[in-house]
């Protein structure tokens, strides 16, 4: 079987947004929804704005998840041929890009989780072939990048070029998953270790990027002698809030102040605007930031990419969402 399918074109980004529920405090405080996704593909502003000319009232991406919606469906139709494809040697990327509090982390953990059963469902019914998964999680802070499954980590990891396997983030800890439980423990290892940084550091996962990247490795096995190998990696990454590139804070003074303006996050969007178009040959400034630097060889040329955008409901972060918003339509 082919479970990323044949990838007999050029494919587009893969854009999908997930509005979660008014969560418990916005209802406490009487806010309102201004949301609703009307199909599978469309979400409105409810209601619509008072000048319809200056805002768009409705926005279309491949699909578009509602509040009731489960993670399951999530990953099923937003997700999982992307992330499959990396066990065909194709590198693939998960994104969640949203707000701080729009539910990044809430998806994608719930994603990658997902993934992993489907990667050890598809181990077990291709015996034929020979399969070795690595797992290495690092947290980008500030353009500093540390080792999740390292507690001792220095925090300012170097990055280095090798010609073949393109950047490299010196010292970095990959470990080989033995089985699925494994795997499970090593991805919680990433997770708490980043609820360290975000106890010591306030604030920390809004400002910080995190990337669980899996490599997978086969070889199909005839007669004992190996006729094929495959090598991809999987990269699930928890974006900063995207308040953190936010053209409202886009001036100067707070840019050299870097307390608001994220790089990493700038950059990334410049790359996937840019990849978007199609420009996969031009000039893509993966070298801007450490975050498109690590991901440049999971980005564009043969790469797959799946983006969730995540989006509150609450009127209160209408200005924020409608940026998501625009960020995922630039992005299809
Ligand atoms: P972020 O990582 O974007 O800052 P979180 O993932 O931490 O946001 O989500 C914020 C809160 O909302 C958490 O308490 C989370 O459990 C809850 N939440 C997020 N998305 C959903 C959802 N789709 N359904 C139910 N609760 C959600
Ligand atoms: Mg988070």
């Amino acid at each position: 079987s082919t479970p990323g399918g044949q990838r007999t074109r050029e494919e587009k980004i893969v854009v999908t947004v997930r509005l979660r529920p008014l969560n418990k405090r916005e209802l406490l405080a009487k806010d309102q929804v201004a949301w609703e996704c009307i199909d599978d593909h469309t979400i409105v502003h409810k209601p619509p704005p008072q000048d319809r000319s200056a805002q768009p009232a409705s926005f279309i991406f491949d699909k578009v998840f509602g509040p009731a919606s489960l993670t399951d469906t999530v990953y099923e139709e937003g997700v999982k041929n992307v992330a499959l494809s990396a066990l065909m040697g194709i590198n693939a990327t998960i994104f969640a890009y949203g707000q701080t509090s729009s539910g990044k982390t809430y998806t994608m953990r719930g994603i990658t989780e997902k993934a992993v059963n489907d990667i050890y469902r598809h181990i077990m019914n291709n015996p034929e072939r020979d399969f070795t998964i690595k797992i290495s999680g690092l947290e980008i802070y500030n353009e500093n990048v540390r080792d999740l499954l390292n507690s001792e980590s220095d925090r300012n990891l170097k990055l280095l070029d090798d010609p073949e396997k393109g950047t490299m983030v010196e010292k970095l800890v990959e470990e080989i998953a033995t089985d699925d439980q494994h795997l499970r423990q090593l991805i919680s290892i990433c997770e708490a270790q980043r609820q360290v940084g975000e106890t010591a550091l306030n604030d920390n996962s809004s400002r910080s990027h995190q990337i669980i990247r899996l490599t997978i490795q086969s070889s199909l096995r005839e007669n004992s002698d190996c006729v094929r190998s495959f090598v991809a990696s999987l990269n699930f990454v928890d974006l900063a809030g995207s308040e953190r590139a936010s053209q409202t804070h886009a001036d100067g003074a707070r840019l050299r102040e870097g307390c608001h303006i994220n790089l990493s996050l700038m950059t990334l969007t410049t790359v996937i605007r840019k990849l978007s178009i199609g420009k996969r040959t031009g000039h893509i400034p993966y070298r801007d930031s450490k975050l498109t630097r690590i991901l440049q060889h999971s980005l564009g040329g043969n790469a797959r990419t799946a983006i969730i955008c995540t989006l509150s409901p609450a009127l209160t972060h209408v200005e924020q969402s409608r940026n998501t918003l625009f960020f995922a339509t630039r992005a299809k």
